[in-house]
């Protein structure tokens, strides 16, 4: 590992400052991605500014009922939190479907929306990788891409946002906060995360010296009746090959509202707007979740070794909106 120089940042002013004022700097909070991707080599700061002395650990209900979370609070805390489990289960389960019980007790809410792809050939700094290094190519379009991404790909980068996380964030239309010298942003989910495109080595629309602060959830009745599902390798500690994030709304027999987001299909966490759109107004019938799942994964472009991912995403899609809908009719 480089050697780098360390900073304690006592309070948000002072990191963002530090920041800020150091070329090549990260923030380090839980460590948990960050220190693995030091030790290989493939992030090397000159500073590392920690922030995890900052008093950003609040989950607190907010006015108009939504819920307010500080960056540093622990994946772990944030999943057994009751205003979570109450109003937004969806989250509280892809947390817990996340990593490991030792890794969701260090991860922070603020380094999960940051983490990066698990793509094996972005760890292996003998292979081509245009996230790694700009410009060199892509070992995973021609290699083993079996985890890899079916939707929102480009032919320049086909990887994974591994979080899970992100996933029920996306569905509930979070706004994740962050803080620089210039000032407070609010940036919404939807635009959180990019699309590889060209640009495969910028990942999301946070600035390199902007500090995520906080993450707030708006005030979401429907989200009490939500559901996530992670499908994986094995039964814990392993990253989705597809999750849903779903919350579904019935009256008389008619979807009258539904949210659904995907994971472990592109780069970023997969709002289903596709499918949003087919299963509002229509009877909440099999035939019906069905039609949306195809209707989403149309666009789907597969390779040989990932193109399981379109038939068990639909079969993902289909199981967990025919759970949330035989929950019962408001009618
Ligand atoms: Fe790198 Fe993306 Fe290709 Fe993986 S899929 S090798 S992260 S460019």
């Amino acid at each position: 590992m480089k050697s780098f120089a360390y900073v304690s940042a006592p309070d948000v002013r002072t990191a963002v400052s530090a920041i800020a004022s150091a070329p090549n700097a990260k923030f380090l909070g839980g460590g948990t991605n960050l220190v693995d991707l030091m030790r290989g080599n493939i992030e090397q700061p000159d500073t590392v500014v920690d922030i995890t002395r900052l008093p950003l650990t609040g989950v607190d209900l907010l006015p108009d009922g939504g819920v307010r979370i500080g960056a540093l609070v622990r994946n772990s805390h944030l999943a057994a939190h009751p205003l979570i489990r109450s109003r937004y289960p969806v989250l509280s389960q892809a947390l817990l479907m996340g990593a490991s019980a030792q890794l969701r007790n260090m991860a922070t809410v603020g380094g999960n929306l940051l983490q990066r792809t698990r793509c094996l050939y972005f760890y292996d700094r003998a292979s081509a990788c245009n996230k790694r290094v700009p410009g060199s190519g892509c070992d995973a379009i021609g290699g083993f891409n079996r985890n890899h991404a079916i939707l929102g790909v480009s032919d320049g980068c086909i990887a994974t946002n591994p979080s899970d996380m992100c996933v029920a964030l996306a569905m509930l239309d979070a706004v994740v906060e962050v803080e620089s010298t210039r000032g407070i942003r609010r940036i919404p989910m939807a635009d959180f995360h990019l699309l590889p495109g060209e640009t495969p080595h910028k990942e999301t629309s946070v600035a390199a010296d902007e500090l995520i602060t906080a993450v707030e959830l708006p005030p979401l009745p429907i989200a009490a009746n939500s559901r996530y599902r992670k499908v994986r390798d094995r039964a814990s500690y392993a990253f989705a090959l597809v999750s849903v994030g779903a919350a579904v709304e019935v009256n008389g027999g008619t979807v009258t509202q539904a949210r659904l987001a995907l994971g472990g299909v592109s780069a970023k966490p997969w709002r289903a707007s596709k499918a949003e759109e087919v299963l509002v107004g229509a009877p909440a019938t099999e035939e019906t979740f069905r039609r949306a799942a195809a209707a989403e994964l149309a666009a789907a472009t597969a390779r040989p070794d990932n193109e399981f991912k379109i038939g068990l995403a639909e079969r993902t899609i289909v199981a967990v909106l025919r759970q949330l809908a035989s929950k019962g009719d408001a009618a």
